[in-house]
């Protein structure tokens, strides 16, 4: 049996909840949240790991100190989530070769303003010949080739692009990036924001509109509504849908459509790149690497690309607690994600013994998320190219019939980010709501004719 809402919304991550909150707060009632997995949060999400909690997904606030207030830094200041002030700029200067010895200052920041002309000419290049394609010019930029110039290439392009193109979050929000030092953990804020609307009970959801562990396999859809079916054979039946799902849920077979979605709609969707972005955390019984303000982050340069090469220390979030973090991208990630954890653990090791010497103590705990393998994520975050105008995600963005999205993929100006989600969850709600106020004044009409 099945009853029908006016609204389904699939999935329970950040831009989920925030649509669902709006809703609620413009008295649609009967909505219904049908989440994959057994909570709340999506790519928010903390773990227990060596006495503290460590942020699996998202970690930082960024987007800060600028014209405009970030939504997201203005909720988390509201219930005081604690952060720590993060700078990945100094990060360049603590460059470790395989030997163990720091890159000259001069020589990394020489090599780095290299790097930075480099993409920027690449990208005019790129921007010129997105007509042509096939007359590219003879001053190629230079490809990164020493494992200095891997490691800042590897910097520049999976973590600082704003060095190189501008990104709204940046230019909108502000130049600062705050990271989430909180043992209630980043979800925190999204577990408030769910307990606005959703009834709970000793900071437990009880609310039966908030549905766990219903995986949506496929999605029927007419000019009338939509059935959603979820794998364990519940039927939903709705006035409209509001899908959540990630990027590369939606670039995988997961959910079916009937009828499929248009072309027009499942190209862009291919068009969209998936970042994969793994946070490594090794817990060690003591301090061996150098602490104090602008030691936060360093690199490992090695001759393979995005080798180990991304390193952050724990101390400023907390003190004592021996938490090193090894972030890796893309190959790397799906190359590590498919092996043992004390394959990684001996590799990782491997890499710490280059730069600090053979002495130092082995970890005493690993921990490598999974968000590649994870069926209901199937990467980290969505990535447009950068030589894109906005017809790729206003096509993810815009609605087949009943079932509209959203997401950070489906956010113009801050796909990849919290606020993007949270903001595009808004967004999508809205629209939702316009239609319903619609439907409202046709029946009404209707009505008075009869
Ligand atoms: P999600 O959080 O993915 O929510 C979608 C929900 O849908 C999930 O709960 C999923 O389980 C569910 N779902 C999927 N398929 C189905 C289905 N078939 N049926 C039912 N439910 C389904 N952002 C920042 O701002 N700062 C950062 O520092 C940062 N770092 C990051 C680091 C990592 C490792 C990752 C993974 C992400 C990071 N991000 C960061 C990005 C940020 O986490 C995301 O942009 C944001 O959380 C996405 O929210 P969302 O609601 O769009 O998607």
């Amino acid at each position: 049996s099945s009853t029908r809402s006016s609204v389904v919304v699939i999935g329970a991550g950040i831009s989920g909840i925030s649509a669902a909150k709006v809703l609620a707060e413009n008295g649609i009632e009967d909505l219904v949240i049908l989440e994959a997995s057994d909570r709340i949060g999506g790519r928010i999400r903390k773990e227990n790991f060596g006495g503290v909690s460590v942020e699996l997904g998202a970690g930082w606030i960024a987007g800060v100190g600028g014209k405009e207030s970030n939504p997201v830094w203005e909720i988390a200041a509201q219930l005081g989530i604690r952060t720590c002030f993060s700078d990945y700029s100094n990060a360049r200067y603590n460059i470790y070769d395989r030997s163990g010895k720091i890159f000259p200052s001069g020589i990394a920041a020489d090599s780095y303003k290299k790097a930075v002309d480099s993409a920027i000419q690449k990208l005019r290049d790129l921007e010129a010949n997105s007509v042509d394609e096939a007359s590219k010019g003879n001053d190629q930029p230079l490809t990164p080739k020493t494992p200095i110039e891997l490691a800042i290439d590897f910097i520049l392009h999976d973590f600082e692009m704003a060095e190189v193109e501008p990104i709204s979050t940046y230019i909108d929000f502000g130049e600062r990036e705050f990271l989430v030092a909180d043992e209630r953990g980043y979800e925190y804020l999204l577990h408030k924001m769910a307990e606005d609307f959703l009834f709970t009970s000793e900071g437990k959801i009880l609310d039966n509109r908030l549905k766990l562990n219903k995986v949506v396999r496929e999605l029927q859809h007419s000019r009338n509504g939509v059935t959603v079916i979820t794998e364990d054979g519940c039927v939903y039946e709705a006035n409209y849908v509001i899908l959540s799902a990630s990027i590369g849920v939606l670039q995988s077979d997961l959910i079916s459509f009937r009828p499929p979605l248009p072309r027009w709609k499942t190209e862009a969707i291919d068009k969209c790149d998936v970042m994969v972005y793994t946070k490594i955390f090794l817990k060690f019984p003591c301090k061996f690497w150098p602490c104090g303000p602008e030691k936060e982050f360093f690199i490992y340069a090695h001759e393979r690309r995005g080798y180990y090469t991304f390193w952050q220390h724990m101390e400023n979030a907390y003190p004592g607690s021996n938490i090193l973090v090894v972030t890796l991208t893309n190959g790397e990630s799906k190359r590590v994600e498919a092996q043992s954890d004390e394959e990684t653990l001996k590799e990782a090791m491997g890499v710490l013994r280059d730069m600090f010497g053979p002495d130092i103590p082995n970890a005493t705990g690993i921990l490598v998320p999974r968000w590649w393998n994870n069926r209901f994520q199937r990467g980290s975050y969505s990535n447009y190219p950068i030589i894109s105008n906005n017809q790729i995600v206003n096509d993810i963005k815009a609605p087949v019939g009943r079932i509209f999205f959203t997401g950070e993929h489906t956010s113009e100006r801050f796909n990849g980010y919290v606020h993007g989600g949270y903001l595009a969850g808004i967004d999508t709600s809205k629209a939702v709501l316009e239609e319903i106020r619609k439907d409202e004044r046709k029946n009404e009409n209707q009505t008075f004719l009869l």
